[in-house]
């Protein structure tokens, strides 16, 4: 894949979803694009330091406070406005350049993954750091292509005195559905009139509307019982972890009677402390993904119904706690 073709997308698209609410001839907006182009082109190599840099410092969701630090420093040092701490989350932050309409919001997912430290440019698998995070989704590079983009843009704007506002924000914790929908509540995108989101792939390519992606709802079931010791008096224990079992063996069951269309994951994140001490608390955290809010409610009622089953099954308490949800991108009506 050529880098500078990637580096291109954004700064292209932008011009084009800010010209034709300035009546601009198409033969202007051409020259424009071109000229962003190469001044993007010109600065491959501070594209190449962001890149490697948000890969150094490879943070887990809600812990980006180097990234947020670098990324936002960046935009501030040329000219951007920064509100740190948006949502009341420490790492998230919005950084806004120019005046009225067109509002484009431009934005990327900045977080890493568990235990995918990985050295750069080889092909094998071999840690920077055994077992720390790491880049394994390539979360490193979006918003400094986005940041890149916007600076150069902006450039043209100021000099042709062009109206319309940047909006530049990260995809904080997006790794756990972390932070989009509580932007979304808190208003932030109320009158923005575009989005533009890039994403690292293997090939380059653009999607608007229904791209055919899943919602995801994050939910974690926990289950309470009673602690014993297993071999001394087991007669005496409810295990939780019994519960979690039970649930996942249930469901496992239940994919053959669902649609194609899910995907449906899961992780024991409690599953006790050692053999010989019954769980007295257990905990499975569930990705549930469909395509429409009414599957995706299905399937979110069905496994609060099957962990109020097995809580009944093994005499515990059951509970949930809804973690995050990422709903099914909008349709496209055009
Ligand atoms: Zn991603």
């Amino acid at each position: 894949m050529n880098k500078l073709n990637i580096l291109f997308v954004v700064p292209l698209i932008l011009l084009t979803a800010l010209s034709p609410l300035m009546g601009q001839s198409k033969k202007q907006v051409n020259a424009w694009k071109k000229e962003v182009m190469a001044s993007v082109d010109g600065r491959a190599k501070m594209a190449q330091e962001m890149v490697d840099m948000v890969f150094s410092f490879a943070e887990l969701g809600f812990h980006e406070t180097e990234t947020s630090a670098y990324l936002s420093g960046i935009l501030e040092k040329n000219g951007f406005t920064i509100e740190r701490g948006i949502s009341g989350i420490p790492t998230a932050w919005l950084a806004k350049w120019g005046n009225g309409k067109p509002l484009i919001a431009l934005g990327s997912d900045i977080d890493c993954i568990p235990k995918a430290s990985q050295k750069p440019g080889v092909a094998y698998q071999a840690p920077i750091v055994e077992g720390a995070p790491g880049h394994g989704e390539g979360h490193n590079s979006g918003l400094p292509l986005v940041i890149l983009s916007a600076i150069e843009v902006k450039k043209i704007m100021e000099r042709e005195n062009l109206p319309g506002t940047l909006m530049i924000w990260p995809g904080v914790a997006e790794e756990v559905l972390g932070t989009k929908a509580w932007y979304i509540r808190d208003g932030y995108f109320k009158d923005v009139d575009a989005c533009i989101f890039t994403h690292v792939g293997n090939n380059m390519s653009v999607t608007w509307g229904d791209a055919g992606n899943n919602g995801v709802v994050s939910v974690e079931f926990t289950f309470e019982g009673s602690s014993a010791h297993s071999a001394g008096a087991p007669w005496r224990g409810k295990s939780a972890l019994d519960a979690v079992e039970l649930m996942n063996v249930a469901w496992n069951f239940k994919r053959e009677h669902m649609k194609p269309t899910q995907r449906s994951h899961y992780v024991i994140t409690d599953g006790g402390d050692q053999p010989n001490v019954v769980p007295s608390r257990a905990s499975v955290w569930y990705f549930l993904r469909e395509r429409t809010y009414e599957d995706m409610k299905k399937m979110y009622d069905d496994a609060i119904r099957y962990a109020k089953a097995v809580a009944d099954m093994t005499e515990t308490r059951g509970s949930h706690r809804l973690l995050g949800t990422a709903w099914p991108e909008r349709k496209s009506y055009v």
